[in-house]
C-alpha cells in the first residue's frame, strides 16, 4: 500500500541478552605472574588483566622498605614506617586482586557462565615457574588468597569452580596439538606449524577445550584490563592505533 511506509533500525543486543537464563556456559582461566588472569569463555569471549603495573608499584614500595631497613640502627629490624609502608602494600594488593575476582565473575555471570575451570596452583608453582616467578607470586600475587577469594566470589554468584590439572595446556599449540617444539617468546607462543598467538590466552583456551563439553564459540577479539587504583578498565587487545602496532612489534603479532 503507497500509504504505508516502514523504517528499519538495526539495534545491538549484547551477547548476554541474547542467552536464556538457563544457558549453561563455561570459562576457564589462565592464572599467571604478568598477566594476572587470562580467561576464556565458551561464548567467546576472552579476558586480559594486566599485572605489570600493579607490580610496579608493589616493587616500588618493596624498594623503599629496603632502603629504610638498610638505615635502621643495629639490632633493630622494623620501624613504624616500615611496618607502615608494609601494610600499605598488603592494602593495595588485596584491594587490586579482590575488585579483579569481583569483575571478573560478574562478567562470567552475565554471560551464563555457569562452570569455571581453573588450574591446580599448587602443582603449576612447583613444577613450571622459575624463581624469579615464584618470588613474584608468591609475595605479590598471594596465590592462595588469590584463589580463596575467588572460591568465595564464585559461590557468591552459584557458579561452579572446578579445579583441573593444566598439563601441557601452557605449551600447546591450539593448530597441530604440539606441545614439544612450541616456544614461549615474551608473551608469544610460536608453533613450526605457523601458529602464533598470546600465550596465556591461548592456553586459557586450550584449557577450555581440554575440559568443556559445550560448544566453544569462535573467539572475539580479546579485551584487556589495567588496574587505575580504582576499577580494571578494559580497551579491545590488540590496540588498533596504527602507531602502538609499529612501536611494538610483539602486540601487533598478537592477532586473530
Ligand atoms: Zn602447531
Amino acid at each position: 500500500m503507497s500509504d504505508t511506509f516502514r523504517t528499519f533500525q538495526p539495534v545491538t543486543v549484547p551477547d548476554s541478552r541474547l542467552d536464556s537464563p538457563l544457558a549453561s556456559h563455561e570459562a576457564a582461566l589462565d592464572v599467571g605472574a604478568n598477566n594476572l588472569v587470562a580467561c576464556s569463555t565458551t561464548t567467546g569471549n576472552q579476558y586480559l588483566y594486566d599485572g605489570r603495573e600493579l607490580f610496579g608499584r608493589f616493587r616500588e614500595t618493596t624498594d623503599e622498605i629496603a632502603r629504610l631497613q638498610s638505615k635502621l640502627r643495629e639490632g633493630r629490624y622494623s620501624s613504624n614506617q616500615i611496618r607502615r609502608l608494609y601494610r600499605q602494600r598488603t592494602k593495595r594488593r588485596d584491594h587490586a586482586q579482590n575488585a579483579l575476582v569481583r569483575d571478573l565473575v560478574e562478567r562470567l555471570y552475565d554471560e551464563g557462565v555457569t562452570t569455571v575451570y581453573v588450574g591446580d596452583l599448587t602443582d603449576v608453582l612447583e613444577t613450571h615457574w622459575s624463581v624469579r616467578v615464584n618470588e613474584k607470586t608468591h609475595n605479590f600475587w598471594a596465590f592462595k588468597k588469590f584463589s580463596h577469594h575467588l572460591a568465595c566470589i564464585c559461590e557468591e554468584y552459584g557458579i561452579s569452580l572446578e579445579v583441573e590439572s593444566e598439563a601441557w595446556t601452557s605449551q600447546t599449540c591450539p593448530g597441530c596439538g604440539d606441545h614439544e617444539e612450541t616456544v614461549r617468546h615474551g608473551e608469544t607462543l610460536t608453533c613450526p606449524c605457523g601458529f602464533e598467538g598470546h600465550a596465556d590466552l591461548t592456553a586459557s583456551e586450550t584449557f577450555l577445550r581440554e575440559n568443556s563439553d559445550c560448544e566453544v564459540r569462535p573467539m572475539a577479539r580479546p579485551v584487556r584490563f589495567e588496574w587505575n587504583d580504582h576499577d580494571w578498565s578494559g580497551k579491545p587487545y590488540p590496540h588498533e592505533s596504527p602507531k602502538e602496532v609499529r612501536t611494538n612489534p610483539q602486540v601487533a603479532s598478537v592477532g586473530r
